[in-house]
């Protein structure tokens, strides 16, 4: 399935008016929610509202003789449930590839985890109740306890756990319940929380997008949205409450926003905007491969940020010249283990085989704060994001790093291939794990196995601490990459996870412009390459600033490849500087902001019409990550 046919979909299929089919007391009125954008695309659908009805299995004994029997069917449950597993991940792995198919392989994982299974056994044996009651009552439990911690890693496995626990207890009961059978065309589907197994066996055919009250960015359901390109937003909070069945509904998955009931105004700016990208799409191909150019003629590289090697033929098709960011955690988070370093190697020879011959920047895992391994999800952090993660985590996981890093230098002789650290904050951290790629590298001299003597190794620059110092550790480094993403969290403490406090996840405040100008100048100051795959730079307004503030490549997300490349054949490099300097001369996001809306819609209208961004914002800030 190509994710790029599936990005954005056409309002055609359901007719949508703004008058709501709803009882006499209805009044229709639209109502903006802000979630987590996890998924991107937009569309236009009609609600169906999925039931989170739990099943309800009461307390059920069985006498002493028939506990064996019980445990025998719970075997058979188990034994079934591995088996469709089994299928469901070589079903997936058709559609959207091995990496993020092994969601699946880590839920067989779960069956074979003692500490899960075993108390269901012990339950049955000691309370004499039946396999059912055990399986809902013991998963149960570690849902509600897992739904509880302040930490989103573990939240993020709740919905893993349901699913298993309703695959388990399809076997037991021989009942499949599948309320989505029967959804008609046009249908985006609400629910409290969906599992990954009801995320893949949606009907594309019927279901346009979903969105959910709970959930995380990196849930396995968000990843298998991702991997299917099912526009989504999760982490909506109050929406089940909101949503009427058969109402109304937009959902903009580029910017976490939903819609319900939408006006008809607001109905016509998303009906233009799917409309102008499906025109886009069209005239995509024609000189989406070319470079862009500045009216100046100077150039501009825009490169794609990706979570899986399967996303980068459709990365291509949108005209990236390579890939700038390759999220290697996913790796991790998808899978029920460690990966093993042939696991990674595959991965990274499939990337330099698809790229043929394009360039490819590899992050080393970028594990921890809301991306945890099933392993580490048992040892909480108070502030998982000011703890133990990234490259911290890896500098004292020595074994692991150096199997990601033997298995990059092994691909590093099979194209150009960079390496970056993320989160350094620190000299000593960039020393450590430097010193470290060299020992590999002594490693694999000795053991005669190839690889690039000179690849290029570089840091993301994320917190503020590496960029004030970026002057020193641009003498010990190839390149810079800029992570607006943690950069603007770090700078102005605000949890980019954290729903409540999105208003104030402002990328466009001075101080973190300010921390950005810098990284660029030190960059050019020392010579080396400078980048920026944080999520900002896939904002046509802040891409004119950041061009006016001296960057020339830029990493984004597939479907932001095509509209920037557009925006930089729009503009000339004198008027960006001109933009760039007037924003920092106002001392508020509030004022930059207002300016740059103005200035960016006179210098390219044609990239802005189409969706109002005030129409829809419920907020003041941008959107949290
Ligand atoms: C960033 O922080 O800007 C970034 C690109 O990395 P991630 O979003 O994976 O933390
Ligand atoms: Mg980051």
């Amino acid at each position: 399935m190509d994710p790029k046919t599936l990005s954005y979909h056409s309002d055609s299929q359901v007719e949508v008016k703004p008058a709501v089919p709803a009882g006499p007391e209805h009044t229709p009125r639209m109502e903006v929610l802000k979630g987590i954008a996890v998924s991107q695309g937009i569309v236009i659908g009609r609600i169906f509202v999925l039931d989170a009805d739990a099943r309800h299995i009461g307390r059920h004994h069985v006498h002493r003789d028939a506990v064996d029997t019980e445990l025998s069917r719970l075997d058979l449950a188990l034994r079934k449930s591995r088996e469709e597993l089994a299928t469901v991940f070589k079903d997936a792995e058709t559609v959207m590839g091995v990496d993020a198919a092994k969601v699946f392989l880590f839920h067989q994982g779960m069956l074979g985890d003692k500490s899960l299974i075993g108390p269901i056994r012990a339950m049955i044996s000691s309370e004499c109740v039946s396999a059912e009651h055990a399986v809902s009552r013991v998963l149960g439990e570690w849902s509600e306890r897992f739904a509880r911690m302040p930490d989103t890693a573990f939240r993020s496995k709740v919905n893993d756990l349901e699913d298993l626990q309703e695959r388990i207890l399809t076997h037991l009961t021989g009942e499949r319940r599948c309320q989505l059978a029967q959804v008609p065309q046009g249908t985006v589907v609400i629910a409290r929380d969906l599992t990954p197994t009801q995320a893949i066996s949606f009907d594309r055919s019927r279901v346009l997008a979903f969105a959910t009250d709970l959930g995380g960015k990196t849930s396995h359901t968000a990843i298998v949205a991702r991997a299917l390109g099912i526009p989504a937003v999760v982490g909506c909070q109050t929406l089940t409450r909101l949503a009427m069945d058969a109402s109304s509904i937009i959902i903009d998955g580029d910017r976490g926003v939903v819609i319900l009931e939408p006006n008809e105004e607001t109905l016509d700016d998303y009906k233009a905007a799917i409309k102008k990208r499906q025109r886009a799409r069209v005239t995509v191909g024609e000189d989406a491969r070319l470079p862009a150019y500045t009216l100046d003629k100077v150039p501009v590289q825009v490169l794609g940020n990706i979570e899986f090697p399967q996303e980068i033929p459709s990365l291509l098709d949108e005209g990236g010249e390579g890939v700038g960011l390759y999220r290697t955690e996913f790796l991790y988070l998808a899978s029920a283990k460690e990966p093993t370093e042939d696991d990674h190697f595959a991965a990274y020879e499939r990337c330099v085989t698809l790229l043929d011959g394009k360039p490819l920047v590899i992050r080393t895992v970028d594990l921890g704060a809301d991306k945890y391994t099933q392993e580490r999800t048992e040892v909480p952090e108070r502030n998982p994001f000011l703890g133990l993660r990234s490259i911290r985590y890896c500098l004292r996981s020595i074994p692991m790093f150096k199997t990601q890093l033997r298995a990059i230098l092994r691909a590093s002789a099979l194209g150009p291939i960079k390496v970056m650290f993320p989160l350094i904050t620190t000299t000593n951290e960039l020393r450590h794990a430097k010193l470290i790629v060299h020992d590999v590298m002594e490693d694999l001299e000795e053991e005669g196995i190839p690889f690039d003597r000179n690849l290029k190794l570089g840091m993301m620059v994320e917190v503020p601490a590496a960029a004030l110092m970026a002057d020193t550790f641009a003498r010990e480094v190839d390149f810079f990459s800029i992570g607006t993403n943690d950069l603007i969290q770090y700078t102005l403490a605000v949890d980019r996870t954290n729903e409540r406090v999105a208003g104030m996840y402002n990328p466009l405040n001075p101080a973190v412009l300010r921390l950005v100008r810098d990284t660029i100048r030190a960059a050019r100051r020392h010579e080396i390459d400078v980048s920026l795959c944080g999520e900002a730079g896939g904002d046509p307004e802040i891409a004119l600033l950041l061009i006016g503030m001296g960057l020339r490549t830029l990493s984004v997300s597939a479907p932001a490849i095509a509209p920037l490349k557009r925006l930089i054949r729009g503009v000339s490099l004198t008027q960006c500087e001109r933009l760039a300097r007037k924003a920092f001369s106002f001392d508020s996001d509030v004022q930059v902001a207002a300016y740059l809306r103005d200035r960016a819609r006179k210098i390219v209208p044609e990239a802005f019409d189409g969706r109002s961004v005030d129409d829809a914002d419920p907020g003041s800030g941008r959107d949290p990550i």
